[in-house]
């Protein structure tokens, strides 16, 4: 397979997260927080790489493996999202290792299979975020609606995804239960 078929990109431009005017004037920018710890489904260790784009406005995470094989989470601009709104994306991004989504076929951008990769991916990162961080649940909510409004998604795409999280984050287990479930579903255990 053609290592460039394996990039496992982030759906929803989940990470967007500033406005042109904050841009401008220098006032949106975040320090940048200490990576959480992120290990893959086979027990490897994910080494988080900071990167600047040209496209100095987005902040986004994107989980893949090196070309030397390492498991790996790009996270870039990430000074122009909050600390809680990095945090969640990191633990988005750490998702795709832990449930194997990294070393399985991309599906087709918009399928239901990439659709609920992306759900997964959202539940273990709040309950993350419930375990380590509970005190930034509202920011996490916060900077999903800014970022999906800024990206210029429909009202109830942001809506289906607050749903989302905020059901994960009310009703589940821990992420390391609910990791194990979709390792089991997807028969990658
Ligand atoms: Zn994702």
């Amino acid at each position: 397979m053609m290592r460039s078929q394996r990039i496992y990109k982030v759906a929803y431009l989940s990470l967007v997260i500033m406005t042109s005017d904050s841009l401008a004037t220098g006032e949106a920018m975040h320090s940048v927080i200490a990576p959480p710890s992120c290990s893959n489904n086979q027990g490897e260790p994910v080494l988080f790489i900071s990167r600047s784009g040209l496209q100095g406005r987005v902040a986004a995470g994107m989980a893949n493996r090196d070309t030397d094989g390492t498991p790996v989470i790009y996270r870039m601009n990430y000074d122009k999202a909050t600390p809680a709104f990095q945090r969640f994306v990191d633990f988005h991004e750490c998702a795709h290792h832990q449930v194997g989504h990294v070393d399985q076929l991309h599906p087709p951008r918009n399928s239901f299979e990439h659709l609920m990769n992306e759900s997964i991916a959202d539940c273990v990162a709040i309950l993350r975020v419930r375990e380590e961080a509970n005190e930034s649940f509202d920011g996490v909510i916060e900077g999903l609606k800014t970022a999906m409004a800024l990206v210029g998604f429909p009202k109830i795409s942001t809506d289906s995804r607050i749903s989302n999280v905020t059901n994960c984050y009310q009703d589940h287990g821990s992420s390391a239960e609910f990791i194990e479930s979709v390792l089991n579903q997807s028969g990658a255990n």
